[in-house]
């Protein structure tokens, strides 16, 4: 029998609890009712465009947001009842759910497994509870160690949790504590980002572009005049508190460096800028994102890449519950058509992202193209700056390099 090709789905469920004060995500908080309603037109979504991947297996799903946990659980296990009937999902699929801290309970987890769901991915941020606050996260870190303890009693065998970095008031001790009490638990996957500013946020009224704090009495950032409601009410992120300073990049630098440092000790690897993992724990579904392997989005403004072609879904929530998806099964706009140059950039800008870098073998293989020859100027001014490693067939970054991996990668946009 031919090997089906392969095929990574991501799901996107836009609903949080409320709205965090750095989030620039496409969530929202908005009256539960529209659950149903979202799930219905999702559903048509999935049934419209199986069709057209009936020749692929799936070898990863990931049910991400928002804060897909916020779902009631029968509309979890419809979704995957619906995803499992109209896909061929492989035995040994990674199947991720996005979950919050507050939003867990012991029934949703036991859904989730018999859903097939192996994989979760708990969203904590940090152990301090002052710092949870003032990113308006609607959890503790007690409250979080209550769901990470029901996920293992329920049966995880392999939760990842994210954190974040360079917090307003952040030092070095109160993210190492973060490390320590997280690394306590042994997850099998933390993924640690830095905290960035993103315009259209609280976060930005208050820091700017600068990182220094602003005046204001604005709050927005809660929705996009979608009718709305949070499910907790009288428990929203004070506008008018006292926010500390951002570290600044030194700090920012020497926390990341320490964060490898620490967690390789712990036996967790770095594999890539910002993820690391015990051996063999690796998120799938993301390293198949960096190395170019297609990936079907659906939902809300959900990406998706598949044979060279870029496409995003409809943004708007109203609209895209209007749609009429039974006939095309299509919610897809702006789909645009990567040249090779794109294609090859592209590779080279996700590939790097990861430690074991990326292989002029497989770059032949992909696009035809020698490797070494086309980025000739590039890879020697990098290697003769010390920002990047040659171990043919591999090229990778090396430590410096990822400093300052924004300006390195863009040595790779051909003209
Ligand atoms: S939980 Fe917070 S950070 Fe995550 S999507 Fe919702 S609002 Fe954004």
């Amino acid at each position: 029998m031919m090997n089906k090709r392969e095929l990574e789905l991501y799901i996107h469920i836009p609903f949080c609890a409320r709205k965090c004060a750095y989030c620039d995500f496409l969530s929202f908080a908005v009256l539960e009712h529209t659950y149903r309603d979202y799930m219905d037109k999702l559903i048509e979504e999935i049934y419209g465009q199986s069709l057209f991947f009936q020749d692929r297996s799936v070898t990863s799903i990931f049910v991400g947001g928002g804060t897909p946990s916020i779902l009631p659980p029968e509309l979890v296990e419809e979704l995957f009842a619906v995803l499992h009937g109209c896909f061929t999902v492989a035995g040994d699929a990674e199947i991720t759910i996005e979950a919050n801290p507050g939003t867990l309970t012991m029934e949703k987890l036991e859904v989730y497994r018999e859903s097939g769901i192996n994989r979760l991915s708990l969203g904590l941020q940090s152990a301090d509870d002052q710092e949870l606050k003032i990113l308006g996260r609607i959890h503790t870190f007690d409250d979080f160690l209550k769901s990470y303890q029901r996920a293992r009693q329920a049966g995880f065998n392999n939760i990842s949790i994210d954190l974040m970095s360079a917090l307003p008031g952040q030092d070095m001790h109160s993210w190492k504590n973060t490390l320590r009490k997280v690394t306590m638990l042994k997850p099998e996957h933390i993924s640690a980002y830095s905290l960035i500013i993103e315009e259209g946020t609280p976060f930005y009224e208050r820091y700017g572009k600068t990182g220094e704090a602003i005046e204001t009495d604005r709050v927005s950032g809660t929705n996009d005049g979608f009718p709305v409601k949070s499910v907790l009410p009288g428990n929203s992120w004070d506008s008018r508190m006292e926010l500390p300073s951002l570290p600044d990049e030194d700090t920012d630098r020497e926390i990341y460096h320490m964060t490898k440092n620490f967690l390789a000790a712990q036996g967790y690897e770095r594999y890539e800028i910002s993820n690391y993992a015990r051996p063999g724990c690796e998120c799938r579904h993301n390293i198949g994102y960096w190395t170019g392997v297609d990936y079907l989005g659906l939902g809300l403004g959900a990406s998706s890449y598949i044979g060279g072609c870029r496409f995003r879904n409809e943004t708007d929530l109203r609209r895209y519950l209007s749609l009429d998806l039974r006939q095309a099964g299509i919610a897809a706009r702006d789909i645009q058509e990567l040249t090779l140059e794109e294609k090859m950039e592209e590779f080279m800008f996700l590939g790097l992202r990861m430690m074991r870098g990326v292989s002029g073998n497989e770059f032949l293989g992909r696009f035809g193209r020698n490797m070494w020859k086309l980025y000739d100027t590039a890879f020697q001014k990098l290697q003769e700056q010390g920002l990047i490693e040659v171990d043919k067939p591999w090229v990778r970054l090396t430590s410096r390099g990822i400093d300052v991996s924004n300006r390195v990668l863009s040595e790779f946009l051909l003209d």
